[in-house]
This record gives structure tokens, C-alpha cells and sequence, in this order.
């Protein structure tokens, strides 16, 4: 049972937020207050703002934000390391000055009023709380389908992963401790943070429309980010490549038989469109099956390389003035 009153850190990473994140954080401080007036959070509690290479007025934002509050902090990244690197980010830095974490993003997509549900659930000795989408209507037709069968191929390739949660998720100090021990250099936490074990609860919200500023994960990069969470957490697609070889390979039987069989009792016909259709197809599948290990191949590439998940250029990431916050 968590009995001291804990340090509550909100997490948001922002990449070109500078629309949005005043009426962000205008809200999460609401929240804030009054989590603290009910006496569940310390009122240490922070937000902490992580921006991720933006290019806009962000920083500046966030840097006039700190300097005029108590209750903020901020890390600037060197450029741009994405989403995902993004939150580790600030996951680190958070969790040296914190007790408990909340990851959302910068746009109010997430809806905050489920933060105090899910700090409930905390108290109650989860260390784990995802919130997932209970309805994506505010989503386009084609991000909800999309995700709809992302969510089912990844499970029937065998990644763990929780229906309709995305990075909108409370972490206490140990899960995230766990989390930060984790090796992998391609971030997919949806899946990893499962691997992190814990008690763990979900929460259910709906989904708002993006407050201001639009989104910053284009077709190319939603894609990319599929493959790359299925890639990481599942070997089944080099399996079924197999199993598709050994398939082709017998159709190949097949046909070998019955050209013998025709050659043997009959007329062999001219098979030009036979032969065009199966180099055609045996050369699609060829590169498919490249296509899938060298995929494989690159995230040893990646991982061997060990690079740093990201650099901080600047960071505020303690008090201003202790003595206000002793609690
Ligand atoms: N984000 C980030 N780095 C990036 C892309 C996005 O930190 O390279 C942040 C972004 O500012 C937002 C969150 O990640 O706070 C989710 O991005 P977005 O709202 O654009 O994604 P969507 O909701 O459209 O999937
Ligand atoms: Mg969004």
C-alpha cells in the first residue's frame, strides 16, 4: 500500500505544441489542484514538459511557463528523437524528483477528468493504470479501421498489447524503474510496459478531438510505427514465411507432376502464361520475404548499435524554491 502522500509527475512530450500546450497545461493544473486539495497527491506535484526538437515557439512557451510557476518543469531535447524517446525521456527525468508518473499527450486528446481515476487506482496499490479509448468517434474513419486491425494482426502475430491503449498510462517509481532496465533501442512502450509485470488496472475515457495544432504523426510515420511495434515484439512473420515456402514449393510439385503426366500421355500445351504468372509470383514473394528479414535484420542493425534513446540539451527538472513545498 503506497501511505505517504506521493509526488505526482504529468508527463507530456510535445513536438511542435505551441498552439495547444497553453490550454494543456491550464487544465492539467486544475487537475492538479485538486488532487491535492483532496489530499491524494503531494503538493510537490509537477508537470514536466519534454520538448522534442520543436521547431515552433514550444520552448519558449514552456521556458516563459517555468520561470513564472512553481509547478513546471521542462526538458528540452537536442533535435527531434520522436514520440516514444520522447517519453522515456521525460520518464527518466521525472521519475528522480517523483513518486508516480502519468504520460499523456500535449494535445488533450487524452482526456485528463480519468487522472484522478487513475491516481484512485494507484492508491489502491496498482502500479500500473492504462487508460484505454472506450470510443474513437472523434478519430477519422480511416486512423479508427486502421488501428482496428493493427491492434487485431498484432495479437494474432502474438504481441501483447491492450486493446485501444496507446501511451496514456500511470507508472509508479518501481514500474518505470523496471521499464528504464529494459535494453531495446526501438520503442514500442505500449508493448514493452506490459513485459514490466506489477499489479496493473485499466481505465476507460473517450477520446477528444485535438485541442489546436495538428497531428504530428502522418500516414508514412503511423505506418512505419506499426511494423516497427510488430517487428520488435514478434517473430511470427519470419515463421509464416516459412510456412508460405514450404506452400509455394509444393504448388511447384504439383505442377511439375502434371507436366510430366502431360508430357508422358499427351500433347504438352505452349505454357506461356503459366510460366510469366508463377516468375512473377515466386519474384513478389522472393522480395516480400526479403522485405520481412530484412527488417529483422535491421533492428539487430539498430540494437547492436546501442545508440542513446536521446540527448538533453537543457533541463529544469528541480524545485525552484524547495522550501515552498515542504510538505
Ligand atoms: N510527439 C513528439 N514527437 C514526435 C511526434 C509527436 O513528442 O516526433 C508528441 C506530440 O506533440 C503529442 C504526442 O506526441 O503530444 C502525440 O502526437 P499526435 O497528437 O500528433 O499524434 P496523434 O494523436 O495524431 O496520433
Ligand atoms: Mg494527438
Amino acid at each position: 500500500m503506497n501511505s505517504k502522500k506521493p509526488v505526482l509527475a504529468l508527463i507530456l512530450p510535445a513536438f511542435n505544441e505551441d498552439e495547444a500546450l497553453l490550454k494543456t497545461v491550464t487544465k492539467l493544473r486544475q487537475i492538479k489542484m485538486d488532487l491535492i486539495e483532496r489530499q491524494k497527491v503531494n503538493a510537490a506535484s509537477f508537470i514536466l514538459i519534454v520538448d522534442d526538437g520543436s521547431k515552433d515557439d514550444t520552448y519558449e512557451i514552456m521556458t516563459r511557463l517555468y520561470e513564472s510557476s512553481q509547478d513546471i518543469r521542462t526538458v528540452k531535447l537536442s533535435r527531434n528523437f520522436g514520440h516514444q524517446n520522447a517519453l522515456m525521456a521525460g520518464l527518466k527525468e521525472a521519475i528522480k524528483v517523483s513518486d508516480l508518473t502519468i504520460t499523456l499527450d500535449a494535445d488533450l486528446q487524452d482526456n485528463p477528468d480519468v487522472i484522478s481515476q487513475m491516481v484512485e487506482c494507484y492508491l489502491e496499490g496498482k502500479d500500473i493504470v492504462y487508460a484505454v479509448r472506450s470510443n474513437r468517434e472523434s478519430d477519422s474513419w480511416f486512423k479508427k479501421n486502421s488501428a482496428n486491425a493493427f491492434y487485431r494482426v498484432a495479437s494474432w502475430l502474438g504481441v501483447e498489447l491492450i486493446p485501444n491503449h496507446a501511451d496514456f498510462r500511470l507508472m509508479s517509481k518501481r514500474a518505470v524503474e523496471a521499464l528504464l532496465k529494459l535494453p531495446e533501442r526501438n520503442l514500442f512502450l505500449r508493448a514493452m510496459v506490459p513485459r514490466v509485470g506489477f499489479p496493473s488496472d485499466t481505465v476507460s475515457y473517450v477520446r477528444s478531438k485535438r485541442q489546436a495544432g495538428e497531428s504530428k504523426y502522418p500516414l508514412k510515420k503511423m505506418l512505419s510505427f506499426a511494423v516497427d511495434g510488430i517487428t520488435s515484439f514478434s517473430v511470427k512473420p519470419l515463421q509464416l514465411l516459412f510456412y508460405l515456402g514450404i506452400l509455394i514449393s509444393s504448388v511447384a510439385g504439383i505442377e511439375i507432376t502434371y507436366t510430366l503426366l502431360e508430357k508422358a500421355f499427351g500433347d504438352p500445351t505452349a505454357g506461356w502464361s503459366s510460366l510469366m504468372i508463377s516468375i512473377w509470383l515466386l519474384g513478389g514473394l522472393n522480395l516480400t520475404a526479403f522485405g520481412i528479414i530484412g527488417t529483422y535484420i535491421g533492428k539487430i542493425f539498430t540494437e547492436t548499435k546501442r545508440r542513446p534513446l536521446f540527448f538533453i540539451e537543457e533541463e529544469h527538472i528541480e524545485t525552484k524554491s524547495t522550501q515552498r513545498f515542504q510538505v
